[in-house]
């Protein structure tokens, strides 16, 4: 049996969605407890309610629609966010809300029994207004009171104020939390954001691991000089160190990393920066990513060796400092078999692939076996108001979902 979301009641969800927090530039603004994020929760509140669905908010505020809701019986659950960064498009996280959604209403109307209960989740502020994914963490126990403390947007308002200004405690968020026996399997639908389904003209991917990452800050340190008197090779010019180091980091990672490593120098600081002075010291950012935890610290080490060896080479001094260090997640292998089972049942051709980018997933899979469905970003564009999906691998994406969680989660689940 194969079972069909309605593909127009979807479609006509996203464009009301895509409607709420727009401004003059196109873009979205639904940064977590603004406006936009404020009327974009209560219109969902009331289409899960008008779908007969149970709502619930919790204390971190994520927005819970549920079917056959008991305590006892662990849940299959789906969701992600309906938040946005800054003039965003219109499908990241609010699609993976609206097709967890429509999965439960089309169960709900075709009176399909139900083995596990089953339940759709918007996470709050998962873009990071105030750190990202606070709702996943809070459900995945991450949280703690001074991480709640400490959460601060750029204009310098806690998220505790934030919250209070719309009725919330922030504290509470720490009552969110699900035990992990609550909840018997994890899926996510996203779109890809980057440009391989789209390339490759698949319609659905299904996401084996998300990678994880470490962010440096590293200096390297010279003489500034005269950029007329000081002969070439009597200069210690950091920059020239950083552009070696730069043109290294292709064999890096060939030579260290996998199939899946990228790396990127995103931030360039050179002083003093004037044109007539021989560069005394550069600063950069240096960000790598695998979903691999050992291929992460052979590229650490790797990295690290080659910075030295120019160092030295160049009579340079180099320091780094450590920003952040994130772990890859590995997904859940019978789920992703599942997916990728149900998605060739539906004649697509699934592709097992990473994503590069941080979910909601990467939080809930600490307490709960979770995988991904990707489908395709036109032209890999995202964050930006050229965010497109065609309605058609929309609807075999959100198909692929209905079919697979009823599978996970109907009379004949395991
Ligand atoms: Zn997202």
């Amino acid at each position: 049996m194969t079972l069909s979301i309605n593909t127009k009641r979807l479609q006509e969800d996203i464009e009301t969605l895509a409607s709420i927090g727009r401004r003059e530039d196109h873009g979205l603004y639904r940064m977590a407890f603004s406006d936009g994020d404020m009327e974009g929760r209560a219109w969902f509140k009331q289409q899960l309610e008008e779908a007969g669905l149970e709502v619930y908010e919790d204390g971190a505020a994520n927005i819970h629609g549920r079917l056959n809701w008991n305590e006892e019986t662990p849940a299959v659950v789906t969701g992600s966010h309906l938040d946005t960064v800054p003039s965003a498009g219109h499908l990241d996280g609010a699609l993976g809300v609206l097709v967890g959604l429509e999965c439960l209403r089309s169960i709900k109307e075709q009176n399909l029994p139900l083995r596990y209960p089953m339940e759709v989740i918007s996470f709050t502020d998962e873009e990071g207004r105030f750190g990202g994914m606070v709702g996943s963490q809070s459900i995945a126990g991450q949280l703690t009171p001074e991480s709640i403390h400490q959460a601060i947007d750029l204009d310098g308002i806690t998220l505790s104020e934030a919250m209070q200004e719309r009725g919330y405690d922030a504290m509470h968020a720490l009552h969110a939390r699900y035990r992990p026996e609550a909840i018997h399997a994890f899926v996510e639908l996203h779109i890809e954001q980057g440009p391989i389904l789209d390339q490759m003209g698949l319609s659905v991917g299904v996401v084996d691991a998300i990678a994880g990452l470490f962010k440096w800050e590293v200096s390297l340190i010279g003489t500034a000089n005269h950029a007329g008197t000081t002969p070439m090779h009597m200069r210690n010019d950091a920059f020239q160190g950083l552009a070696e180091f730069s043109s290294e980091i292709q064999r890096i990672l060939e030579e260290n990393g996998s199939a899946r490593s990228v790396a990127t120098i995103g931030r360039v600081d050179i002083k003093p920066g004037a044109p007539n002075v021989v560069p005394g010291r550069v600063e950069f950012s240096l960000e790598a990513r695998d979903t691999d935890e050992h291929t992460l610290e052979d590229l650490q080490h790797a990295f690290r060796k080659a910075l030295s060896a120019i160092a030295r080479r160049r009579n340079l001094m180099f320091e780094f400092k450590i920003l952040s260090e994130i772990a890859p997640v590995k997904c859940d292998l019978g789920l992703v078999r599942d997916l990728e089972d149900v998605a060739k049942q539906l004649n697509h051709e699934p592709l097992v692939m990473a994503s590069g980018a941080a979910h909601d997933t990467q939080m809930m899979a600490r307490i709960a076996r979770a995988a991904m469905v990707f489908v395709p970003s036109k032209g890999g564009r995202s964050h930006s108001a050229a965010e497109w999906t065609e309605l058609v691998d929309i609807e075999r994406g959100a198909n692929v979902m209905l079919n697979a969680l009823y599978r996970i989660a109907g009379e004949q689940a395991a």
